[in-house]
């Protein structure tokens, strides 16, 4: 890219990040809540090493990715100012890669990778949140709402992975209104898990919210919104 080229895109980006910024906003206010109680997570996997880049200046440190490999490529690239993200499917033979680069992995999505995770044990308590699957769709990762329950006396053993809260994706669908239901119940089963678990097991947080629902996501309690197309287009 040339200089006047990255200086447009730097301006579009301002202008984007500054719309979404200002209806995170109204979307917290609706909700009584402080804007501070809600990180955007730039979800960069549609946008280059390039424009990522751009970010710090911009006030984003919070970057995630959705495959391990995209997220090892620009992580080496880019500044560690930058906070990574892991919010998509990590397969076990990954795992050794992705943990140094990573502040919070979001879509620990079975025991058998909770497992593996804990036996990486990471030299620093790696932090988690546990995906679940509220809308139980088929085709999704992610735990049952149902398995939650059983698997306190597990997280409880844990050492070396911090839980820090869940993670969840309403289905596909036009109208944001019709994620609620989704988000409400996580944030009941965040609830739930958070009376039946101790330091350091704090799940203070939620992942939900994406481009479509992200303003949904923060009226029911999201703290980590992962946005992608709003910011760098489709
Ligand atoms: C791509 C992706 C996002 C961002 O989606 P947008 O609709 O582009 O905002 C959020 N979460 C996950 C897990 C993703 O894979």
């Amino acid at each position: 890219m040339t200089a006047m080229d990255i200086n447009s895109v730097q301006s579009i980006l301002r202008e984007r990040l500054r719309e979404v910024d200002e209806r995170m906003t109204s979307a917290c206010r609706r909700a009584g809540r402080q804007r501070a109680e809600v990180t955007l997570v730039a979800v960069t996997k549609s946008t280059t090493v390039e424009v990522a880049a751009l970010l710090p200046e911009l006030g984003v440190f919070d970057v995630g990715e959705n495959r391990p490999q995209e997220l090892w490529h620009k992580a080496a690239a880019l500044p560690s100012s930058l906070r990574w993200h892991m919010i998509g499917h990590l397969q076990r033979n990954k795992i050794e890669r992705t943990l140094p680069l990573v502040h919070l992995v979001h879509s620990v999505d079975s025991l058998r990778l909770l497992e593996a995770l804990e036996a990486a044990a990471p030299p620093t308590p790696l932090q988690v949140l546990l995906e679940v699957n509220a809308s139980r769709e088929s085709n999704k990762h992610g735990f049952a709402p149902e398995q939650l329950t059983a698997l306190v006396p597990k997280l409880t053993e844990l050492r070396h992975v911090h839980v820090k809260g869940l993670m969840t994706m309403a289905a596909l669908a036009d109208d944001p209104e019709s994620s609620r239901p989704t988000f409400a119940e996580a944030r009941t089963l965040r609830d739930g898990l958070r009376q039946q678990l101790a330091v350091p097991h704090t799940l203070e947080h939620l992942s939900m919210g994406m481009t479509n629902d992200f303003e949904i996501a923060i009226e029911e309690g999201a703290t980590l919104v992962r946005i992608g197309s709003a910011l760098f287009g489709k």
